[in-house]
């Protein structure tokens, strides 16, 4: 085992942090405060080949490995979590799935535009009446000739008013439950499809997330990703990768918590003395650390199966529900250490612990991430599918023979 990273993955990892800190830091507070989405940044982001990271070069991408990918979302995450819900979406839950799932016809045209951020994509999963039970789409897709005619709705889709294509998750056959869902890419401008921006949210204010209405929307067979009857593989891949990038968020999140408490407790002054000298204080600043570090093994674990191209759907769950949690109590005393300043929008631990909170929520919630772990643990379902030896040890020590 090799905890080093290759001097490649630390120049993205710097060239990432530098970014950040000098493109994305400068405009958080204001975008946040108006709660507006910034169309300047994100083209800086596209610009300087974010979008284009993990994709293969053929398609217009950088060919980075995941490891790469969760140390540069870690430092988007650690200035800003709605930007860096915007690279997420993006990358994990349009490009990857459509690199994955889509026919060379659809990678050609999607991914270069995709990576240059010509277009921005968004995922459509969540309905109003089906968010952890993802099963239970309403959306309906009929067939109709060579075309199917879609209607439904789909709300806090992230990415949803700037979307150029989203993948939308349809049922076709109620009679088969979820083996008669289909995903379909779906252009924006489609007649019939249009969308909401969603406001009044408690946090990643500035993050664009939206209702998405689909009044007979008509889109060519060629237009589904995958075959009939894998939607519901496609949703949970997608998932797979999303989730993943919400666990290096939650890393991002622990690392600002982290920098923020440290500078402020070794300036802030009670009884005499600097409050980092408490030991109460202390302890605190210690828990963020030690859970920054394993939310971060955690991580690279997932993103080091990824990269071995396996199934990881349980580290990638223990990854994220481990992230979230821990990113919210770390946030908790990011404010503690701040005091009654960090109850005031005048310091960004506010705006990080609003932003924290969401982490636990979605890409599958605490809740449906304990399942995973616990089904999988107690042999009800195992979450690298079939196959999985029972013997931890074999889990991480021959990957090659998960199927
Ligand atoms: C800011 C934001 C952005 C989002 N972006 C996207 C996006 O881009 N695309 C997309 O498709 N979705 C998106 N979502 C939706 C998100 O994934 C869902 O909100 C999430 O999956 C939870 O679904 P729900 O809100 O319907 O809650 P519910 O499923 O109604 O859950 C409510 C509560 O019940 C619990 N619960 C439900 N089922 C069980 C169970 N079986 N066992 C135990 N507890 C259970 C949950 O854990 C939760 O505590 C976004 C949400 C937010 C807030």
């Amino acid at each position: 085992m090799d905890f080093n990273l290759t001097s490649d993955q630390r120049a993205v990892w710097q060239w990432a942090r530098d970014f950040a800190d000098k493109e994305i830091a400068p405009k958080v507070e204001e975008n946040d405060q108006k709660a507006q989405f910034d169309f300047d940044l994100m083209k800086k982001i596209a610009d300087n080949g974010f979008f284009a990271a993990i994709l293969p070069e053929e398609y217009g991408g950088q060919a980075m490995d995941h490891i790469s990918y969760a140390l540069m979302t870690e430092e988007i995450a650690r200035v800003d979590s709605s930007t860096r819900t915007l690279f997420s979406v993006q990358i994990s839950l349009v490009e990857k799935p459509i690199m994955e799932w889509g026919s060379e016809a659809q990678k050609k045209h999607y991914l270069p535009k995709l990576a240059s951020g010509e277009m921005i994509g968004c995922f459509g999963l969540t309905e109003p009446n089906a968010g952890s039970d993802a099963g239970n789409q309403q959306t309906r897709a009929v067939k109709d000739g060579d075309h199917y005619v879609l209607n439904g709705q789909k709300t806090w889709i992230s990415n949803g008013t700037i979307a150029h294509v989203a993948i939308i998750i349809a049922q076709t056959d109620p009679s088969k439950g979820h083996k008669g869902m289909c995903a379909f890419l779906v252009d924006t401008d489609t007649k019939g499809f249009t969308s909401q921006k969603m406001g009044n949210k408690l946090g990643l204010k500035s993050s664009d997330t939206a209702e998405l209405f689909l009044d007979n929307v008509r889109v060519p067979e060629s237009a589904m990703l995958g075959k009939p009857g894998e939607g519901f593989k496609v949703a949970m891949y997608c998932l797979d990768q999303g989730r993943f990038s919400v666990a290096c968020g939650g890393v991002g999140v622990m690392q600002a918590c982290i920098d923020v408490s440290t500078e402020y407790a070794m300036e802030r002054e009670a009884f005499g003395q600097k409050i980092g000298e408490f030991q109460m204080v202390q302890s605190m600043i210690a828990d963020m650390a030690v859970d920054c570090e394993c939310g971060r093994l955690l991580v690279l674990r997932a993103a080091h199966k990824k990269d071995q191209g396996v199934r990881n759907t349980r580290e990638t769950s223990m990854a994220k529900l481990f992230c979230a949690d821990a990113a919210n109590r770390a946030a908790y005393n990011a404010v503690q250490v701040f005091g009654g300043y960090g109850f005031s929008e005048e310091y960004p631990v506010a705006r990080i612990y609003r932003d924290a909170r969401v982490l636990s929520l979605y890409e599958g919630t605490s809740q449906i991430h304990r399942i995973i772990v616990s089904h999988d643990e107690l042999g009800l379902r195992a979450a690298n599918g079939p196959g999985m030896p029972n013997n931890p040890i074999d889990r991480y020590s021959n990957p090659a023979d998960l199927d």
